[in-house]
């Protein structure tokens, strides 16, 4: 197992291993931990070049900062991605992978994110116990849609006047573990009629439509679906310039880390009058479950810190029409703000001892 470092500006860790006996190509990047150590979760994906996969990681741990500040948990940001395709996914890439986040002692910890299932981090955690999420019961992804729902309720009553969900047209894209159990909720929790949905997936789309009968649309269909709500929940960089002129909603929400393609993307939607939501202020029910696991937190307690994301989504589009100010950065104002004044406080303390 090769481990190399490299230095970037910004970043506190950012470590690279190629491993010939089981075939991991994978980084690991440590974005900031000021507020504790840095949790995030480990994305296996087929890039096309190793400075794809370093620029998805550098935006993801980043993101995962912003996260756990937000939401006031004492975590890190950090992210793992393994550059591979699905099918080429073992038991050996596991472990060793596993062995790689060990070198981190506790300063990274991981779980699942796409093409990583609770199943795969079970298997890392035979090599390392700095691994959240390998029980079913605190499965990240069932979590991670519930605050998208939390969060659909805040945009719908701010911009529709909607008191609940049930009459809304819902465009999701991606049927994964997220989008599939976010149509579970929506239809047998809130009452949703008309979901619209897309993969690029052929199994994907024939269980959601066998277990639901979503209507589906062909991937690059679901931009442009007339609906109220589009949830973004399969890979980042979707909201973008072309995009973004072909949407017919006025609502972003959902779950897919790094929505926006650049921040003028933000800037765009907030100047089409389209509400986003901000991702990782919306997405994080499932980092909420993790964390509060650790502590032996009941499923109650969890869902009742979850539920939160109604409100602090409605706080965030607030603050964003009284300044006439876009949300995303409303979000990365109260994300880094806890940040900056938790590294003063350190320096602080510091010039006293
Ligand atoms: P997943 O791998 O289970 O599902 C992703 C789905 O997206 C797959 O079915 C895939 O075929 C589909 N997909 C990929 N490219 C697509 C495209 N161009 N058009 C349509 N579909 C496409 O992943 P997941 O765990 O469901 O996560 C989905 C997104 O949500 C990711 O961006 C992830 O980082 C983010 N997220 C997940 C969690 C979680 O708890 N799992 C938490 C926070 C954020």
């Amino acid at each position: 197992m090769k481990l190399t470092k490299h230095d970037i500006d910004g970043y506190e860790d950012v470590v690279t291993c190629s491993d010939k006996k089981s075939g991991l190509e994978s980084i690991i990047v440590i974005h900031d931990t000021t507020l504790g150590p840095a949790i995030g979760g480990t994305r296996l994906w087929p890039y096309s070049s190793s400075s794809a996969a370093l620029k998805d990681g550098l935006r993801l741990a980043q993101g995962m900062t912003r996260k756990a500040s937000i939401w006031g948990l004492n975590s890190g940001g950090g992210k793992g991605v393994i550059a591979a395709r699905p099918e080429d996914k073992t038991e050996e890439l596991l472990r060793a992978y596993g062995k790689f986040v060990d070198t981190f002692n506790g300063k990274f910890i991981t779980g699942e994110d796409m093409n990583i299932s609770v199943l795969d981090v079970k298997i890392m955690s035979k090599e390392t116990r700095h691994i959240l999420g390998a029980e079913e019961k605190y499965d990240p992804s069932p979590f991670t849609s519930h605050g998208i729902v939390c969060g659909m309720k805040a945009c719908a009553k701010e911009i529709y006047g909607a008191s609940n969900l049930s009459d809304l047209i819902i465009a999701i894209q991606g049927l994964g573990q997220v989008g599939y159990s976010l149509i579970k909720e929506l239809q047998e929790k809130e009452g949703v009629r008309n979901i619209i949905a897309a993969d690029i997936d052929g199994e994907k789309t024939g269980k959601a439509f066998a277990d639901f009968g979503v209507h589906l649309v062909y991937p690059e269909e679901i931009y442009s679906v007339k609906c109220d709500i589009f949830s973004p929940c399969a890979i980042g960089a979707v909201l973008n310039r072309e995009t973004i002129p072909q949407l017919k909603c006025r609502i972003v929400a959902g779950a897919a880390n790094n929505q926006l393609a650049h921040d003028v993307d933000g800037e765009l939607l907030h100047a089409e009058r389209v509400v986003y939501a901000p991702d990782y202020a919306i997405n994080a029910g499932g980092l909420i479950a993790i964390y509060m696991s650790r502590d032996g937190a009941t499923r109650e307690e969890i869902t009742a810190k979850i539920d939160e994301i109604e409100n602090k989504i409605g706080e965030i589009i607030s603050l964003s029409m009284v300044d006439d100010y876009p949300t995303y950065l409303v979000a990365r104002e109260l994300a880094d703000e806890r940040i900056a004044k938790r590294k003063e406080w350190a320096k602080d303390r510091s010039n006293w001892i």
